[in-house]
């Protein structure tokens, strides 16, 4: 079973977030998130699906940035591959990425 794909090994392992006091969307909108991640293309903040603007989904569908990680998630250190719906890393097995 694969576990890894082509973006993920061409990911970098971080980025420097561009908002780093959370989802880039929710906090100009004052939305509120549940759990945040980091696009490893360009650093943008945003919200998982769990939350009302799901704007790390939205993130990928305008941008096409495949891959982004936990950031302060509790649900464990991962990457995601929106492209291959693969997940690379330790995430905690209660809470896989939505
Ligand atoms: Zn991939
Ligand atoms: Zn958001
Ligand atoms: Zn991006």
């Amino acid at each position: 079973m694969a576990t890894d794909c082509q973006h993920l090994r061409d990911a970098a392992p971080d980025h420097t977030a561009v908002t780093p006091d959370g989802c880039e969307e929710c906090l100009k909108s004052g939305e509120h998130w549940v759990e945040l991640r980091l696009c490893l293309t360009c650093g943008h903040v945003g919200c998982c699906d769990s939350s009302p603007g799901t704007h790390a989904t939205k993130h990928f569908e305008s941008t096409g940035h495949p891959v982004m990680r936990s950031y302060r998630a509790r649900s464990g250190d991962w990457r995601w591959c929106y492209l291959d719906n693969l997940m690379s890393g330790t995430a905690h097995a209660a809470a896989p990425p939505q």
